[in-house]
């Protein structure tokens, strides 16, 4: 679509500029745009270029080389970028788009959000070409929308949003219904029956749709001809040689028993080589995702929890969601609360981890940093993880390449995006420093171009998304239980216990007769609030309902507490 478009203009334009600029209306967006003086990290893996030239026209970079070696262009806007690193606008291995994270991504130089979530694929669709038609200020997307989901075993809370799959027929009929909606990446959860998704990944394929996966067998994976596995577990969980104990690690985990951050001291190194040979042998790309979770075993975390917050505290940033404050804080002080056992464990696995990712990097294999921003700020993450990557021993080279081309060929867009070279779609961005010698430098964003245009990469208070998210970001659960279920007529202060199968957060407060209670969190399944004297002095029976932040929809089914006459 672009291409053509792109063509045209440039080709009118050469004809005219020599005689007179012409007095079209969209005369202004033909100016080319120099960007000159800069040293060029194309991401393709060759030395930098210092004092570099990098001409776009249109959406495209027209041409990119040292100064003096690249002709230039009448007319141009120049941009001088001496003392800048510039760079390919940077693509986050694993987006979660959010109504609200426009700004926060092109703050941190992140130009493209593969949206690998669970969205609704009409809101995805709409959010997409909002932000194609400048609309929406925020990311490029590539959209997923919502994922091909198995039938959720007996223990889940409740089912993954998406499209059931029971059959290899509803694969295949499923991937083509997103096909035919213009979706670019289809995804499976780890529920599918592996008939069903050797049967819809192979349709996926023959579509020139990219498939990738919440998954507990890579091996399978690989077979079945996927693009991607997400998460580290993706690949961890695979290495518990016994899959009954592999599943039964995994319910633990997605029943509350454990979290994620205990997930990697089981893994099995003895399995690791030869996931990774499936894996790279097939050319199965990772995003390992270890930021979101991991950051607080890093030995960057004070400087992660410093910078985080500096987003967040920004004035202008103030419109963001405040849950994304309470999840970072919990994030780092759910690992000062582990006892030592627990967290020595936690540490353990995380070198486990460390060294699947060096195993897997040496190996030849397509890693990409990915935010997965559950427990951390969105985007931020795809920073934190390049960070991460280094102190595992990637070079900066390949942790930049993590965070650019390594995502356009996981999921087949490399032919226009991902690198610095001419041909390609114009999302660059010039940094501070130099990345190869400090990757904390990929944070100081001075510059974003987006499709061939510098955006504003600035908070602005006022930011709206013009079609905000149909469902709360941070669903809160349903389904509530209270202990004890009747309190006696002015008993004063009553503690209430309050559990759920999974789901609580620290930012969600009890509330009783729609007063707020005071209520602590205790862990994903249970909250305690204190009942106070005033609300037990008249009999009846209360509404308890837990309520999330952020998101008036956000509300637990009533749970009832009775007070009881006095005796
Ligand atoms: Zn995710």
């Amino acid at each position: 679509m672009a291409t053509h478009h792109g063509k045209f203009f440039i080709a009118l334009f050469f004809c005219v500029a020599p005689f007179a600029l012409p007095t079209f209306s969209y005369a202004q967006k033909a100016t080319p745009l120099v960007i000159q003086g800069g040293t060029l990290i194309d991401a393709t893996g060759r030395a930098p270029i210092e004092d570099a030239v990098i001409v776009v026209e249109g959406e495209r970079i027209k041409a990119v080389g040292k100064r003096g070696e690249v002709a230039l262009p009448r007319n141009a806007r120049v941009i001088d970028a001496k003392g800048k690193t510039m760079l390919p606008g940077l693509i986050d291995g694993h987006c979660h788009l959010l109504d609200f994270m426009g700004e926060i991504y092109l703050h941190l130089g992140i130009t493209t959000c593969p949206d690998i979530t669970q969205n609704d694929d009409e809101w995805t669709l709409a959010q997409r070409d909002g932000t194609n038609l400048g609309k929406i200020r925020g990311p490029r997307i590539w959209s997923t929308g919502a994922r091909l989901v198995g039938p959720p075993p007996a223990w889940a809370l409740r089912g993954e949003r998406g499209y059931l799959i029971k059959t290899p027929e509803d694969a295949v009929a499923a991937v083509r219904k997103k096909k035919a909606e213009g979706i670019e990446i289809i995804k499976f959860n780890e529920y599918v029956d592996p008939e069903a998704i050797k049967a819809g990944a192979a349709e996926a394929n023959r579509l020139g749709l990219p498939v990738t996966c919440h998954c507990l067998d890579a091996f399978l994976a690989a077979e079945a001809g996927f693009a991607g596995v997400e998460h580290h577990w993706g690949l961890g969980m695979t290495s518990i040689g016994d899959v009954k104990k592999r599943w039964e690690i995994h319910e633990r985990r997605m029943t509350g028993k454990i979290n994620t951050a205990d997930l990697s001291y089981y893994y099995e190194p003895e399995n690791f080589d030869k996931i990774v040979k499936a894996m790279v042998e097939k050319n199965v790309s990772w995003s390992p995702t270890i930021a979101t979770w991991y950051r607080p075993l890093s030995p960057s975390v004070a400087r992660f929890k410093e910078r985080e917050l500096s987003i967040l505290d920004r004035k202008e940033a103030s419109y963001l969601p405040g849950v994304l404050r309470e999840q970072a804080l919990g994030q780092y002080e759910r690992y000062a609360k582990f006892p030592p056992e627990r967290l020595n464990n936690a540490r353990e696995g995380y070198k486990k981890l460390e060294d699947l990712i060096r195993r897997y990097v040496q190996a030849g294999g397509l890693i990409r940093a990915g935010s997965d921003p559950n427990n951390g700020l969105p985007g931020l993450g795809v920073h934190q993880e390049m960070v991460m990557f280094v102190e595992a021993g990637l070079t900066p080279m390949q942790a930049i390449q993590a965070a650019t081309v390594n995502v356009a060929k996981a999921f087949r867009k490399d032919k226009v995006f991902g690198t610095v070279e001419p041909g390609k779609v114009a999302d660059l961005i010039a940094v501070d420093g130099d990345p190869l010698k400090d990757i904390w430098a990929t944070q100081n964003v001075k510059l974003v171009v987006l499709g061939g245009k510098i955006v504003d990469h600035e908070f602005h208070a006022n930011f709206k998304n013009p079609i905000p998210a149909i469902r709360a970001w941070r669903a809160t659960p349903q389904e509530i239980e209270i202990s004890p279920r009747s309190v006696v007529q002015g008993s004063g202060a009553a503690t209430v216990k309050i559990t759920t199968r999974r789901g609580f957060d620290r930012f969600h407060k009890a509330t009783l007769a729609g007063k707020e209670l005071e209520t602590r969190f205790i862990s994903t399944s249970e909250l305690e609030a204190t009942i106070p004297l005033v609300l037990t002095k008249q009999v009846g029976t209360y509404p308890l309902i837990v309520v999330g932040q952020g998101d008036s929809a956000s509300k637990s089914a009533p749970a009832y507490l009775i007070v009881s006459f006095k005796k």
